[in-house]
């Protein structure tokens, strides 16, 4: 879902439960109100019911003392026209009395055997009616007019009595009359008189509460029931136990006007009771299944009196839910409403979001060079604002990792085509030995094709140098930095080469060895060229040597010439001379022969020699020589056997080589001291010490590179023949000197020991 129709959705949500809210408490207050309302109405109509009972009460009272005297004073005047005895009254003395009173009826009643029976009347239908309530409320005995009759006196004195007609508001027939009964002291019967007066009737009785309910409850239709209850009667458990049907309550006391339908017995009493007390009931319940509103309210006056009224719920909130009703599609409507408008103001307050996002979207294209426009001061604007310093930022990055790769990749083409392209063998091998990559140079060298090596464990390594090689490799894994090993390598063919060998570890990150990388060297030529160089250095050296040799030379051959010019002219053959002779013959011979054995190039081979005469050789050879340039050879050789295995033709040029250079130092002549001793270790070191013009400091570094001359006539060839050769030895030579002190070789050899 997009961040607008969250939006969207969340305003919607929330205006949503405003308008709910709205409406829910809405419908509460008007309920409240229209409660309120109700109950105003039903106070009302009460109140109405219980004033018209007053005022009823009153015109009824009014109405009934003038009917009364009326009917009184009418009574009379028929009693006192009619004759004092029964016997004497016939029906022309009744019409006679009737005319004159004016009354719409006149009637003689006496006793009979079933009580009091009208004898004769003005209204001839009354004749032979029982009128025995009438007696009643006259409290005259019938007996005592039956005694009356006969005795012919009546102890009484008169009784007067009204009869209102009963049942008012019944339909059959037409209304009775009011009568007035009138017993007389001294006569044997009643006289009644009746007045018909209906309208009047009529009036009191449409002014009568039952009439008022009756229009009310047609009049409302929310109106259900209006009841006016008397309170004491009501109260008594009695009254409530008629509880068969509301008309079960009619007329009863308790129910004095309409209708009452009992709910809960005990609720309807308390309430009851609390409405005469003076306290308002208002009370919401069930009734037929209808929710209903119940109202008591109490009264004093006319008489303690409570109006019961019902109210039907549904007909008092029908305005409620119809308002309810119109204020839910009225919120639905604004609800739509806001939805399109939030929809609308979401969009427009999320569109520099867009335009970030596009922006965002270009710069992960790797697009940088979009702008975006800042167009405002808040939050977005900043976001807009920082949005385009990272996208300016990754444009400078993103050039700058450009550059280093577009580098490393040339860095790695250079490289590839330098390792390709190196006359040096490189391969790369696992720990275990198999070949993970080799170069061109490594296949033209080997003989292996790159095919064949990758993946395979080759013997490079002929069978004899295997431990040596672990030893290296044992001590590159211990972290030491090897400096090139010259040994020897096998090609595809078996054949072995001479190499020299620089091996590095590969680790992975964790520092863990993983692979060797290799480059190896053909020394084949260069040893050639060494080769070449020794015997450029060595002619050279005989070159020089020629002289002195030749010197060497005349000396014992001259000393022959004079012996045996002496012997040619003596013709004797002188015994001491002879061996004198021999002496200088061996000494020539001697000179001779070492100048052979450097002159001529001899297979290499490995003898047990002492130093001690192979140094020794070389100080006689040079002897001559170094008493040209006045100098003087001190050797002080240590008495052990110092046996070394070498080639002795090499090792002597070393000393030659070490020697000359001590006598060329000192050109005015001086010493020089020659030291063989054993040290620990089974090493010989031969110290060879001078005192002549020194090596500058600058140049000791130097030396053992070829051509390193600081003479004029020099070669530069002679340290560095010499080193190779102690290297071949496995010996070291260390050059010490000081300028204008002198200069002191070191060349330690290892000793052969049994
Ligand atoms: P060359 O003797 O032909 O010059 P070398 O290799 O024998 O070549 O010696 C190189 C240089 O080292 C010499 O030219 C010289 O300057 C210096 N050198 C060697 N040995 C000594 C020495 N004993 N005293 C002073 N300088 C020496
Ligand atoms: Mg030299």
């Amino acid at each position: 879902m997009s961040v607008k129709s969250k939006l969207t959705l969340a305003i919607s949500l929330l205006v949503m439960l405003f308008l709910t809210l709205d409406v829910i408490l809405n419908d509460y207050s008007t309920r409240v109100n229209l409660r309120s309302e109700a109950e105003a109405s039903m106070t009302r109509l009460a109140k109405q019911v219980a004033e018209t009972i007053d005022q009823n009460g009153r015109l009824r009272a009014a109405y009934e003392q003038e009917m009364t005297a009326r009917l009184h004073l009418s009574a009379r005047a028929a009693a006192s026209l009619l004759p004092e005895n029964l016997k004497e009254i016939d029906r022309a003395a009744i019409r006679a009395a009737a005319n004159a009173v004016k009354t719409d009826s006149l009637s003689i009643l006496a006793a009979s055997e079933e009580g009091l029976e009208v004898i004769g009347s003005s209204n001839e239908q009354l004749i032979g009616s029982l009128e025995n309530e009438a007696a009643d409320k006259l409290q005259v005995p019938v007996r005592t007019l039956a005694v009356q009759e006969a005795e012919g006196e009546v102890q009484q004195e008169s009784a007067f009595v009204v009869m209102w007609p009963a049942g008012s508001g019944e339909e059959d027939g037409a209304r009775q009359e009011i009568r007035a009964y009138l017993a007389k002291a001294g006569r044997d019967y009643v006289v009644s008189v009746g007045i018909n007066n209906d309208d009047t009737l009529e009036l009191l009785e449409k002014s009568e509460p039952r009439q008022l309910i009756d229009d009310l409850l047609a009049g409302q239709r929310d109106l259900m029931e209006i009841a006016v209850l008397d309170p004491g009667s009501f109260t008594e458990a009695g009254a409530m136990e008629v509880n068969a049907g509301t008309d079960a309550f009619m007329g009863t006391a308790a129910i004095q006007y309409g209708r009452f339908t009992p709910g809960n017995k005990l609720i309807d009493q308390a309430d009851v009771a609390a409405a005469a007390a003076g306290k308002m009931v208002f009370r919401s319940a069930v009734m037929d299944g209808k929710s209903i509103l119940k109202g008591y309210i109490g009264f004093e006056e006319p008489y303690p009196l409570v109006v019961s009224l019902v109210m039907d719920e549904a007909f008092l909130f029908e305005n409620l839910n119809q308002q309810r009703m119109n204020r839910i599609l009225i919120s639905g409507a604004l609800l739509v409403l806001v939805v399109m408008a939030s929809y609308i103001i979401s969009g427009w307050l999320i569109r520099p979001v867009h335009s970030i996002l596009s922006k965002v979207n270009d710069v992960a294209d790797g697009q940088f060079d979009t702008v975006l426009e800042v167009r405002s001061s808040d939050e977005m604007g900043q976001l807009a604002q920082q949005v385009n310093a990272m996208s300016k930022n990754l444009a400078v990055y993103t050039n700058k990792l450009q550059s280093a790769f577009e580098e490393n990749r040339t860095m790695k083409e250079y490289l590839q085509s330098f390792i390709n392209h190196t006359s040096d063998a490189i391969h790369v091998e696992q720990t275990d030995g198999t070949i993970v990559q080799v170069n061109q140079a490594f296949e033209m060298m080997f003989g292996w094709t790159a095919e064949e090596a990758i993946g395979a464990r080759l013997q490079l390594v002929p069978e004899q140098y295997s431990r040596e090689e672990q030893q290296a490799l044992d001590e590159i894994a211990a972290g030491k930095l090897l400096p090139a090993r010259e040994t020897v390598r096998q090609r595809k063919d078996g054949n072995w080469m001479n190499v020299s060998v620089t091996t590095s570890p590969i680790r992975d990150n964790k520092g863990i060895i993983r692979a060797y990388a290799s480059i190896t060297r053909d020394m084949t030529s260069r040893y050639k060229m060494d080769e070449l160089l020794r015997r450029s250095e060595k002619l050279n050296t005989v070159g020089q040597l020629a002289a002195g040799v030749a010197h060497e030379i005349r000396n014992p051959l001259t000393t022959l010439r004079g012996f045996l010019q002496l012997q040619q002219q003596t013709q004797k053959l002188n015994v001491g001379h002879v061996d004198l002779m021999l002496s200088e013959l061996d000494r020539i011979n001697l000179i001779v022969s070492e100048f052979l054995i450097l002159a001529k190039p001899q297979a290499s081979k490995f003898e047990l020699k002492d130093v001690r005469y192979v140094l020794g050789d070389v100080v006689s050879l040079l002897d001559s020589q170094a008493h040209l340039c006045n100098v003087v050879f001190n050797t002080d050789f240590t008495q052990e056997e110092c046996e070394i295995a070498c080639e002795e033709n090499q090792l002597k040029q070393v000393f030659i080589n070490v020697l000359k250079n001590a006598i060329e130092a000192m050109p005015r002549g001086g010493e020089v001291n020659i030291v063989v001793e054993k040290r620990k270790r089974d090493t010989i070191a031969v110290s060879i010490t001078d005192q002549g013009v020194g090596i500058p400091e600058e140049m000791i570094p130097k030396l053992g590179d070829p051509f390193v001359t600081g003479k004029e006539t020099g070669t530069g060839l002679g340290i560095m023949v010499s080193q190779r050769i102690i290297q071949s030895h496995q010996g070291t030579m260390d050059i010490t000197s000081k300028v204008d002190v002198g200069t002191t070789v070191v060349i330690t050899l290892p000793a052969v020991t049994e």
